[in-house]
C-alpha cells in the first residue's frame, strides 16, 4: 500500500462568513470569549439546499460501482471541493480510491483532527440517491460551512470513501493509514434522507460517550431528536476497529423508518426527503464546527 503522504493542507484564503449574517439559533456569532473576528456560519445558508439536492442529483444520475462510475463520481466530488476553496487528492489503495482534503486549523499548533466523511459508491443495481449520495451531499455541506468559519483550532480532513458497499474497502484503507492518537473523532454519515414519518429523527451509531454528548447538544440546538444504535457495517467500523473515536449517523435504519428502496432501482433523487436531508446537514455541520472552531 502507498502511504498518503500528509494530505497537503490546502492554502485557499478563507473568507469571513459574509457580512456576517447570523439567523440562526445557536450559531452565527461568534462566542464570547473567542477572538476578535472568529465568527462561525449560520446554519441557515441559501446555497445549502441548492448544495445538497444537486450533489444529489448529479451523483445518483447513474449507479457507482463500476470502475468507470466511481471514477467520475471521484471527478465531480474533487471538483466540488475546488469549487469550495479546498483543494482535492486522492488516496489511491490496491482496488479504488478515497477522495480526500484536509481543512487546516489556522491556529499552531492545531488540535486533533477531525474525520467527516462518507461513502460514495454504490451497489450496481442502484442508483444510490439515499444510499449514499445524501450522506456525500451532507458532507460536502459540511466543508462549505468550514470555508465560511475563519477560525479553526483544529484541521478537518474530509473523506468520501470508495467501495463501502463491497466490503468498508475504502474506510479500512483509510483508517490504516491514520494514527488514532492524532484524531479527536471520527464521523461517518450513510442513509439520511428517508424519514417516511417527519418526525425528524436521527439514529446514532455506536457513539463514544463523549461524541453521543456532542451530538446530541447539536441536535437539540437544531431542533431534531436522535435516538442511539448498536449498528454497524458500514464505514465508521473501520475506524472503531483501529481504535479510533468513531460514531456514524443515519436515518432510522434501526426503528424502521428507513428507505424502502436501499440498494434498489428505486433510491433515485425523487425519493430524497430533502427535509430531513437539510436537517442532517445542519446537525452534522454542528458538531464539527462545534469541535473545530473556537
Ligand atoms: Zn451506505
Amino acid at each position: 500500500m502507498k502511504p498518503l503522504v500528509a494530505c497537503a493542507l490546502a492554502v485557499a484564503a478563507c473568507a469571513p462568513a459574509e457580512d456576517g449574517t447570523a439567523t440562526d439559533a445557536g450559531t452565527g456569532d461568534a462566542r464570547a470569549d473567542a477572538p476578535p473576528g472568529c465568527t462561525r456560519p449560520a446554519l441557515e445558508q441559501p446555497w445549502l439546499r441548492p448544495l445538497l439536492t444537486g450533489t444529489i442529483a448529479q451523483l445518483a444520475s447513474t449507479p457507482r460501482s463500476t470502475t468507470t462510475q466511481r471514477e467520475a463520481a471521484r471527478t465531480y466530488l474533487s471538483q466540488q471541493l475546488q469549487m469550495i476553496g479546498w483543494t482535492p487528492q486522492l488516496h489511491a489503495y490496491p482496488g479504488g480510491a478515497n477522495v480526500v482534503t484536509t481543512v487546516p486549523a489556522t491556529v499552531m499548533p492545531p488540535a486533533n483532527t477531525i474525520i467527516v466523511g462518507a461513502h460514495f459508491d454504490s451497489v450496481a443495481a442502484s442508483p444510490g440517491a439515499n444510499d449514499n449520495a445524501s450522506g456525500t451531499a451532507v458532507v460536502l455541506a459540511v466543508a462549505r460551512y468550514l470555508a465560511e468559519t475563519p477560525c479553526r483550532t483544529a484541521p478537518v480532513r474530509v473523506v468520501f470513501f470508495d467501495q463501502e458497499e463491497v466490503g468498508l474497502f475504502g474506510a479500512r484503507a483509510y483508517a490504516a493509514i491514520v494514527d488514532p492518537a492524532t484524531v479527536r473523532a471520527v464521523h461517518t454519515i450513510d442513509q439520511v434522507s428517508w424519514d417516511g414519518d417527519s418526525d425528524g429523527r436521527f439514529e446514532l451509531e455506536l457513539p463514544t460517550p463523549e461524541l453521543e454528548t456532542e451530538w446530541r447538544a447539536a441536535a437539540a440546538i437544531v431542533g431534531v431528536t436522535v435516538a442511539t444504535t448498536s449498528t454497524s457495517g458500514t464505514d465508521h467500523e473501520a475506524f472503531r476497529d483501529r481504535g479510533f473515536a468513531a460514531v456514524g449517523l443515519t436515518e432510522e435504519y434501526v426503528g424502521g423508518d428507513t428507505s424502502p428502496h436501499r440498494h434498489l432501482a428505486g433510491d433515485t433523487p425523487a425519493t430524497v426527503d430533502n427535509d430531513y436531508l437539510t436537517l442532517a446537514a445542519k446537525l452534522t455541520a454542528q458538531v464539527v464546527i462545534e469541535e473545530a472552531a473556537p
